[in-house]
């Protein structure tokens, strides 16, 4: 088959299209037919080295496949070649501690879909069966390309780890990325009021065209300050922060007593200071999050169905011209997801 996969740490010219190894499905596997895959924060991270590939290089990048099936393992029942599928990208061992507890973004032996695997941005791509669900017909390939990771991480993150709840404000930061624009439209959904953070004003009128009532370029202002003004000086009930760094320290500041920090990734560093008197005296909840369960992702399905979430797309790309796809990222030109098409 063809792939776009790198063979060394690097840049976007690391990423090759060339000729690479089919998948070999075990029998509880199925092999998907991409049709379309999105691309996402971690790959760049892939790429670079700063989370190598834990099964070495050459490694393929993707964690969000939706496709067709191409065939099904020997042990694999009630899926047949042909289907509309989307692939939940976590991978669990179903026996940890974590696992029996019903916890499985938590298994101690956690992995994903182009990290922990050769992942999408391929014409074939393996996966458990376990982890299909069928697309449904009113969902394109690219919007459900669209969905597994970043709609997933924010739901999880707004719904089941911050318990957001009708009235309550919401900080989002980065509006313009697909978490931050997943996050402004399920806090939307829940009936909360949303504040978001851009990195330039052209995205302003994209964040507010989503729901969110305030927009501040963080570049030019001070968002803690316009979070306070927008609140009248109470602060945010809830941030959902993905940056890192300054940014983290300064979201806690953002928050009103018992406010909630949901911390979904670190796009520039992994470290965060923060001032500890704010987090008890304010008591503060700090909470990490990742990916979600398979049940949230066909809640999503169903709300994108009833047209009550909708996937922001930027632009897909030829999976061929993966390389200017990644450097598109790269370079934060994008408002919401990028995908790859073979
Ligand atoms: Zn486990």
């Amino acid at each position: 088959m063809k792939a776009a996969f790198f063979k060394e740490h690097g840049g976007a010219e690391k990423v090759l299209y060339a000729d690479y190894r089919d998948p070999v499905p075990g029998p509880d596997d199925v092999v998907v037919r991409v049709r379309a895959c999105g691309l996402n924060h971690v790959d760049m991270l892939l790429l670079d080295g700063r989370f190598p590939p834990p099964e070495g290089l050459p490694h393929v990048n993707g964690c969000e496949v939706t496709g067709t099936l191409e065939s099904v393992g020997a042990a694999v029942t009630g899926l047949a070649p042909g289907a509309r599928v989307v692939v939940f990208p976590g991978f669990a061992c179903g026996s940890c501690e974590y696992c029996l507890r019903g916890e499985r973004t938590v298994c101690v032996r956690y992995g994903y879909l182009g990290a922990h695997r050769d992942g999408g941005y391929a014409e074939l791509v393996k996966a458990p069966a376990a982890n299909i669900l069928s697309l449904p017909d009113a969902i394109s390939f690219e919007t459900g390309a669209a969905l597994p990771m970043a709609m997933l991480t924010s739901w999880h993150a707004l719904i089941a780890r911050a318990g957001l709840s009708p009235g309550q404000t919401v900080l989002v930061q980065a509006a313009g990325s697909g978490v931050g624009s997943a996050a402004i439209q399920i806090a939307r959904l829940v009936g909360a009021r949303v504040i978001a953070t851009v990195g330039s004003d052209d995205k302003i009128e994209f964040a507010r065209a989503l729901g969110a009532e305030d927009v501040v370029n963080y570049r030019t202002h001070d968002f803690v300050e316009a979070t306070k003004a927008w609140t009248k000086r109470r602060g945010v009930d809830v941030v959902v922060e993905h940056i890192g760094g300054e940014t983290f320290e300064k979201s806690v500041y953002a928050l009103t007593r018992l406010g909630t920090l949901v911390t979904i990734g670190s796009h520039d560093t992994h470290w965060g200071r923060m001032d500890l008197r704010h987090v008890y005296s304010k008591n503060l909840r700090i909470v990490g999050t990742n990916l979600g369960s398979i049940l949230e992702l066909r809640t999503i399905l169903d709300y994108v169905v009833a047209g009550r979430l909708k996937p922001v797309i930027d632009r897909a790309f030829g999976l061929k011209d993966a390389r200017a796809a990644v450097q598109y990222v790269l370079d934060r030109k994008n408002k919401g997801k990028v995908l790859l098409v073979p």
